[in-house]
């Protein structure tokens, strides 16, 4: 299973923001990040984040490493991974970067938390591994499933039972789904209408530094 190494909230002082990892609680004052802002670590005061120059400006370098870091960490994705899905975006047609970003949107766990049927994609990646969800009416426990136009995600039926899903209609009701799914909160599914647009993606994501980190 793909995920990031470490606690999560460590990873929000370590990029200096909050990534949103954990679901319900980055909104309340239990955040870490609320509390302490400074980067972990016996130095985390004085340096807020690393990879600065002695002047304390970031080199070009430390921008694009800054960047990818980021995307990594926001999608929980080992670097190996990361790194597969840098070279299926230069392969295929169109702008890399957005390339990049729209598979990135397009895995299954990312699409779960889209849906609102997880309040996180650490939270959705495991309700995925637990069989709790088809593709296309097919039971699967793959969360980085990639997904197409046109495919259907639904609540597998012996699932439904459980309380986490009788719950969860109402629970997913107050979550906004992008323009480029369509959820159905009665029968617990959602489809993918389209490919999502930059506008529709995480603003704080600079896709040209991972092109250009991995362009090196
Ligand atoms: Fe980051 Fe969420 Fe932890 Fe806050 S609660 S530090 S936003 S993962």
């Amino acid at each position: 299973m793909a995920k990031n190494t470490g606690p999560a909230c460590k990873l929000c002082r370590r990029e200096g923001e909050k990534l949103f990892l954990k679901g319900e609680r980055c909104f309340s004052p239990k955040c870490a990040f609320e509390r302490r802002s400074y980067a972990p670590g016996q130095h985390g005061r004085t340096h807020s984040r690393s990879g600065g120059t002695a002047t304390g400006r970031e080199s070009d370098y430390a921008k694009q490493l800054r960047a990818k870091q980021r995307a990594r960490r926001v999608y929980g994705i080992y670097e190996r991974q990361f790194r597969r899905y840098y070279g299926k975006a230069l392969k295929a047609r169109g702008i890399t970067g957005l390339v990049l970003l729209q598979t990135l949107e397009s895995r299954l766990d990312n699409v779960i938390y889209r849906l609102g049927f997880a309040s996180s994609r650490a939270q959705a990646r495991l309700l995925v591994t637990h069989g709790h969800f088809t593709v296309n009416g097919r039971r699967t426990d793959v969360p980085s499933m990639t997904l197409r136009v046109g495919d259907v995600v639904a609540v597998r039926e012996g699932s439904l039972k459980t309380t986490y899903f009788k719950e969860l209609s109402a629970v997913a009701e107050g979550r906004t789904v992008p323009a480029w799914l369509q959820r159905d909160l009665k029968n617990l599914s959602g489809s993918v209408l389209r490919l999502p647009e930059r506008a529709e993606i995480d603003g704080n994501l600079n896709e040209q530094l991972i092109v250009e980190y991995y362009s090196r």
